[in-house]
């Protein structure tokens, strides 16, 4: 049982779980499971699943003690709706919106009978691309989510080599995402301000952006493809975002001041991030050259649930 951990990745459609032996190289799987997120079924039915996923994924390697870390999106809150403090921490800013002011961690952990650790997703990802991907030796790294939306999170190496994800004193840290990067005529955020880095960054708005411009239907890989090849619609939006990207990653940069930064979700995928990005973050970085490694992904989409298993202490 040395070393063995338990991830959970909570996501909108699916929640998967892992034991995961810690302490190589690599990351050693020695249980995957997925189910269904059945968000439509409402709050109870999303702990509960979760909890039987757990149960089960422990049962397979015969133990039903190993510490537990949960990857969820969104963070976390005291202040309820009405404004009244809660003992616990609630849950805020989740798309799965059941979620939403629920005591999830509470009643998971009661439900299970044990401590557990939590994270938002981009932490995850953060902490599993430091532990065995393309931040693996970093003291200080960024790992950023640009999919559906945009996150980000902060990886510390103590002195003794430890990881830690940092979540800052509001638990938001890393949320590179909603900074506004035009605040008065800028694209209408659901956070409820204007022109948040989320709104010209994720995948479906990108999408979105090209369909209303062009009248045309593309996907994020197709639209990067046609950039590439010179149509004219789509390499002046390309040329925009890439443009947006570095104002916004040099903001993180200027104030983090990361060794490395790490790109992952769908959007990572675009290549032009890596010549056109890196190149307008350099052009707005207050420095006189760019010393910090903006790299992609090793670990990919396992990177949330891996990361979730490095969690508990
Ligand atoms: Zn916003």
């Amino acid at each position: 049982m040395e070393n063995l951990r338990i991830g959970v990745d909570l996501g909108g459609t699916k929640v998967e779980a892992v034991v995961v032996r810690l302490g190589g190289d690599a990351p050693d799987v020695l249980v995957r499971k997925r189910v269904p997120t059945h968000a439509e079924r409402g709050y109870d039915a999303i702990v509960q699943a979760t909890c039987e996923l757990v149960r089960d994924v422990g049962r397979e390697c015969g133990a039903d003690d190993l510490p537990i870390g949960i990857g969820m999106p969104g963070s976390v809150t005291y202040r309820r709706s009405d404004g009244t403090r809660s003992d616990v921490p609630l849950v805020k800013n989740a798309n799965t919106t059941s979620l939403n002011g629920r005591p999830f961690h509470a009643d998971v952990q009661r439900a299970l009978g044990r401590p557990i650790a939590f994270a938002n997703d981009a932490n995850c990802f953060a902490l599993a691309e430091a532990t065995w991907g393309a931040s693996r030796g970093a003291r200080v790294s960024f790992g950023v989510i640009m999919g559906t939306g945009v996150g980000g999170g902060i990886v510390l190496r103590g002195e003794s080599g430890v990881l830690r994800a940092w979540d800052g004193a509001q638990g938001i840290a890393g949320e590179w995402g909603h900074l506004s990067l035009d605040a008065e005529n800028g694209l209408p955020c659901y956070c409820g301000r204007r022109g948040c880095v989320e709104m010209y960054l994720a995948g479906p708005r990108i999408e979105q952006t090209y369909a209303a411009r062009s009248g045309k239907t593309k996907s994020l890989s197709e639209i990067a493809q046609a950039a590439y090849e010179g149509e004219p619609a789509a390499s002046r939006l390309m040329a925009e975002r890439f443009e947006l990207f570095g104002r916004a990653m040099a903001t993180v940069i200027d104030i983090l001041d990361p060794d490395v930064v790490v790109l992952g979700g769908g959007v990572s995928n675009v290549e032009g991030l890596y010549h056109e990005g890196i190149d307008a973050v350099r052009h707005w970085v207050f420095n006189d050259e760019l010393g910090t490694r903006i790299v992609k992904h090793q670990i990919g989409d396992s990177a949330g649930v891996l990361g979730a298993a490095l969690l508990p202490e």
